[in-house]
């Protein structure tokens, strides 16, 4: 096995020209660190910038000013081949008329290696992957997933430092999908390669990730593990656009180093301090749905919204002209309350968190 590698993208930026000379900032002034044997997800909205991201990564584009390190060198100029990377792409891209063996055997051949070499190494791929039953048949007579798990043992084979992601389980269904997450997740671990992924599937990127990279208008928002990311947002974006948020409005009556207390329409809640914000300052905070203690007795407030979704209940309450979101993990809950009844609930006080905008 190879040494792992750093990545490091330093004020990279991608400038498009359309067609009509305008210019497009696809990507712009970019920082990232991935660690060695590192998995980190590139997320965000349709445009925001990733893919760009990753194509300049595996040598697709050039960057218009930047710098990509890969271990210590920087490949931002390079063409793919002269990069030490391997793509696993969100169509499968193998060859149609070749089995399962001399799909991953191509890229091996193209290198003139001995024959000796390359059985014993596509058998290795096969046993990782468990395909050596399916080392003879063709594309087309396997499914999307089996497909997918070729090219990914294609990629793998090739021994590069860094692997590159693009959507690759995006034309499977949910659950194929779950079941390819976790198979990748294990895979990566075992081979220990570092690995940059895209999607816009924030809970693939909550399953696979070391590190999330929250991405918008071609800008970083936020780098963090998935529950940094989940439960320490730094602004609305990344708070709304990870799981469901409710962000209300506060205002901070006192405060020291490390704690603040909040005015809640009455109700004064002491909380972690996570920005400079003090005495007297009115605040935005996030409070997930499932962090409401039902039963509580600081609010009251009527059912607009009551749905049984299995493993948890679903509420909308109306309360100070704005529509919280509350869930409630217990469905084997005698009592549910209907659409027009009142719900009584309390903030769990460690769970309210202050964001910096
Ligand atoms: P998606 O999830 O839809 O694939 P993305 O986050 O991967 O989106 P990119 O494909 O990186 O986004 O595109 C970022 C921005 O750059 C978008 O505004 C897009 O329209 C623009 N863009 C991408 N490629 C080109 C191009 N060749 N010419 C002009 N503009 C481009």
């Amino acid at each position: 096995m190879k040494d792992k590698i750093k990545v490091e993208l330093r004020n990279l930026t991608k400038t498009f020209v359309t067609n009509k000379n305008d210019q497009v900032r696809a990507v712009d002034n970019v920082n990232l660190t991935i660690n060695p044997g590192e998995f980190v997800c590139l997320l965000g909205p349709s445009g925001c910038g990733k893919t760009t991201t990753l194509r300049m990564l595996a040598g697709f584009e050039i960057p218009t000013s930047g710098e990509i390190f890969i271990g210590d060198r920087n490949v931002a100029n390079l063409t793919p081949d002269k990069r030490d990377t391997a793509m696993v792409f969100q169509n499968y891209a193998l060859f149609p008329h070749l089995n399962v063996y001399d799909n991953i055997a191509y890229g091996l051949k193209l290198q003139k290696l001995p024959k000796a070499e390359i059985r014993e190494r596509v058998d290795k791929i096969l046993k990782l992957m468990k395909m050596e039953d399916f080392a003879l048949r063709v594309p087309s007579e396997m499914s999307g997933g089996q497909q997918q798990r070729v090219s990914l043992a294609r990629a793998l084979i090739m021994e590069s430092g860094v692997l590159l992601f693009d959507e690759p389980l995006s034309n499977l269904d949910a659950k194929l999908r779950i079941h390819m997450r976790d198979e990748i997740r294990k895979i990566q671990k075992q081979v220990g390669i570092s690995s940059i992924y895209v999607t816009h599937d924030q809970e693939e990127a909550m399953g696979l990730s070391d590190k999330i990279v929250i991405m918008r208008d071609g800008t970083i928002q936020q780098v963090g593990s998935p529950r940094e990311i989940y439960q320490k947002p730094v602004n609305e974006f990344v708070a709304q656009f990870i799981g469901r948020a409710n962000i209300l409005e506060g205002t901070i009556v006192a405060d020291n180093k490390d704690r603040v207390s909040l005015d809640i329409h009455g109700v004064v809640y002491e909380t972690e301090r996570t920005t400079g914000h003090g005495a007297g300052d009115r605040v935005k905070f996030m409070i997930r749905p499932e962090s409401f203690l039902i039963g509580g007795k600081d609010f009251t407030a009527p059912v607009t919204k009551s749905v049984f979704m299995g493993s948890h209940h679903e509420y909308e309450v109306e309360l100070f002209g704005k529509i919280f979101e509350i869930s409630e993990n217990n469905p084997m809950r005698k009592v549910t309350i209907d659409v027009g009844e009142n719900l009584s609930f309390s903030m769990d006080p460690n769970s309210i968190h202050i964001l910096e905008q």
